[in-house]
């Protein structure tokens, strides 16, 4: 008799199917469209073929173009084994390593033959040609258990040297599965742990392209062989895929890295790798930015303090970070070295400093300094700090990662019945903040305990409590505001609230956070005098609300592409003549302009004047104040507005001046 697997499906019902059967039978049983639509199975939560028969008695819920982020992730690998197959297919001999699939599409690396040497850009649209060729063929994927050797007998009878090393390191015990694409002499094979659809033509030959090549060592390692990684985006549809294209490209325009150098504000070079050279433009933007952030913080009860840049060791081991953070610290030797060059080296007291990582031990030591009483809390302390920490070279990406960055940092001291007040006044000025810089949605989520961390499980309890119950106080723990849990994603020391903006073409960045701790007021004593006389540990808020000025001025630059509001726009207003006869009246309008407040050059070139009007929109310039013969006459000026397709607007200088001046008020300054 054959043997009967219970089959529960999420509707609650339960299908008996005989031993042999796969979820494609089950898909099938329920109805034809099902049967089309399904493109793999979730068995007892694991994602698996749908081809591949039940096991015993499973839990089964199938996987159609609907379960978006499944269907991309699968579909992607796909496309991975079929674009090795169609290399190899016109490239005989170059031989294949590892093909995943990435956040929007796949790559594959291969080690090409000596005689090809690496691809090139060039070569892509034949391979593309090759892969429709593959997916119209409609190929089925078969997966199949093999053993280790013949594994690697397989792939050395094969010239596969790469797939032969791997294949021996793989975990004793570990099943190993090879995935046959096609039948017979068309049959193509990759050692692979799957899953796959169940056919080539399950993919949508319009919905890929090839996106570019570059260099990859085997297996990462710089002393290994350079292979050759060619990258793809992948899609479910040809509409996905075309709206990914037109977002791609509208980043690329929008690159902080190009307006930049556009716009001259700053610039970064490999004698100081990840520290920002910043431009007379682009330091401008920053002192707005500054200058706004400190008249919210003075205006919300912080204080600002200035702490030293290097501390020496002994301090960093009692706050903890010698241990868990030293990789990331630049450490520097307590030394003046003598002139002389064999001469001795005089040594300070302590044998290493290190710049700071972050600011949060100063402020203890702030706090430290002489007795506080259970009224003076909260004490809020705020310090544009500016931090080194180390990070690879590789790493390191424009204004977005650098190695030094100064945080809009503080850290607010409370007792613990005035935590939930403090988090919520916290996120009501964050909120605010973000409105005034132009960015009108951001996503809360609660980042909860990690592994590695200091404190006891019920400190953990409660500090995430805290946290859960100020978001809900304040209102925001709603879907409007994106509100999730993330298991494990806490700093050591604390759980904490991160705040995700989302920019002009919908991407998140995440910028603010806040969080309760308790472990470093413990580890650096910090303490106060309670109402009844006895000494209590304060909780220590470490809070930022833009993150750090370098990263956020880059956000900023992608979310207005250079095209900033008229209070941050480093020059407001350029005065421009059309001819050379109305130049003292410019200058005189510039003076005027720049009398009150408002950042004006003036552009007297003896130019046509929509060369200049063409170059001040690249250089992304708010306002143009057009000047000739005739508004010199007559007191007047022409108006014209970057990126409005208006015409130019006749006023008075008087008009212009107060129009000007009322638009360049700081949002935080407006009535
Ligand atoms: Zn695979
Ligand atoms: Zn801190």
């Amino acid at each position: 008799m054959t043997k009967m697997f219970k089959i529960a499906l999420p509707d609650g019902s339960v299908k008996e199917m005989p031993e042999g059967s796969t979820p494609a039978d089950v898909a099938a049983a329920i109805g034809p469209g099902l049967a089309k639509a399904a493109l793999a199975a979730r068995i007892d939560g694991e994602v698996r073929d749908i081809t591949r028969p039940f096991e015993g008695d499973a839990s089964l819920s199938l996987i159609t173009s609907r379960d978006e982020a499944d269907a991309l992730e699968l579909v992607r690998h796909d496309y991975a084994h079929v674009l090795a197959e169609a290399v190899q297919n016109l490239y005989p001999g170059t031989q294949i390593t590892f093909g995943p699939a990435t956040d929007d599409g796949f790559y594959y690396d291969f080690a090409p033959t000596a005689e090809h040497g690496a691809f090139t850009e060039e070569e892509l649209p034949a391979i593309e040609e090759e892969m429709r060729r593959i997916i119209s063929a409609d190929k089925r994927l078969v997966r199949e258990v093999w053993s280790r050797e013949q594994v690697r007998d397989f792939f050395e009878s094969e010239g596969e040297a790469f797939k032969a090393e791997w294949v021996m390191e793989l975990p004793e015990g570990e099943t190993i599965t090879m995935y046959r694409t096609g039948d017979g002499e068309e049959a193509w094979v990759d050692l692979c742990r799957g899953p796959h659809l169940a056919s080539t033509g399950k993919l949508d030959p319009q919905a890929f392209k090839l996106t570019r090549v570059s260099g990859a060592y085997w297996r990462g390692d710089p002393k290994n062989p350079m292979l050759s990684r060619i990258y793809g985006t992948a899609w479910l549809n040809k509409k996905q895929l075309d709206a990914y294209l037109v977002r791609l490209e509208e980043a690329g325009k929008r690159d902080h890295r190009k307006i930049g150098q556009e716009m001259d504000l700053f610039h970064l070079q490999a004698e100081a790798h990840g520290s920002v050279f910043w431009h007379p433009k682009g330091y401008l933007i920053w002192r707005e930015l500054e200058a706004y952030m400190r008249r919210r913080l003075d205006a919300a009860g912080y204080e600002e303090v200035k702490t030293p840049q290097l501390m020496d060791a002994r301090q960093w081991e009692k706050s903890g970070h010698w241990g868990k953070y030293r990789e990331n610290m630049f450490v520097v030797p307590d030394e003046i070295p003598s002139t002389e060059d064999d001469a001795a080296i005089f040594s300070g007291d302590a044998e290493l400093m290190a710049l700071k990582p972050m600011n949060c031990p100063a402020h203890v030591l702030i706090f430290n300094q002489g007795i506080k009483s259970y009224r003076d809390l909260p004490i809020r302390m705020a310090e544009f700090g500016c931090c080194h920490r180390n990070e690879p070279h590789g790493a390191l990406h424009g204004l977005l990662r650098v190695r030094q960055f100064t945080q809009d940092d503080a850290h607010i001291f409370v007792r613990q019945d005035q935590l939930v007040d403090e988090i919520v006044a916290f996120c009501d000025l964050l909120d605010s903040v973000y409105h005034d810089l132009g960015f009108d949605s951001y996503a809360i989520k609660l980042a909860l305990r990690p592994e590695q961390r200091y404190g006891s499980d019920e400190e953990w309890d409660r500090a995430e409590q805290v946290l859960r119950d100020a978001v809900a106080k304040a209102g925001r723990n709603t879907p409007e505001y994106g509100w999730a849990e993330l298991p494990g994603e806490g700093a050591f020391y604390a759980p904490k609230l991160e705040f995700h903006l989302t920019d002009a073409i919908g991407r998140t960045w995440q910028v603010g956070t806040i969080q309760a701790d308790t472990v470093l007021p413990e580890r650096l004593d910090a303490s106060y005098i309670g109402e009844d006389g006895q000494k209590h540990r304060p909780v220590m808020l470490h809070r930022a609300i833009i993150g750090t000025f370098e990263r956020f001025i880059g956000i900023l630059i992608e979310h207005y592409a250079g095209k900033f509001p008229l209070w941050l726009a480093p020059v407001q207003a350029v005065v421009a003549t059309i001819v050379s006869d109305a130049d003292a009246y410019a200058q005189e309008l510039a003076a005027k302009l720049s009398a009150a407040g408002i950042r004006v050059e003036t552009d007297l070139r003896n130019e046509k004047i929509n060369y200049k009007v063409r170059e001040h929109s690249l250089a992304k310039v708010p306002l143009l104040l057009v000047v000739g013969k005739r508004e010199a006459e007559e007191g007047t000026v022409a108006l014209r507005r970057l990126g409005s397709d208006e015409h130019q607007k006749m006023m008075s200088v008087d008009e212009a001046v107060a129009m000007i001046r009322g638009e360049a008020i700081a949002p935080d300054r407006r009535a």
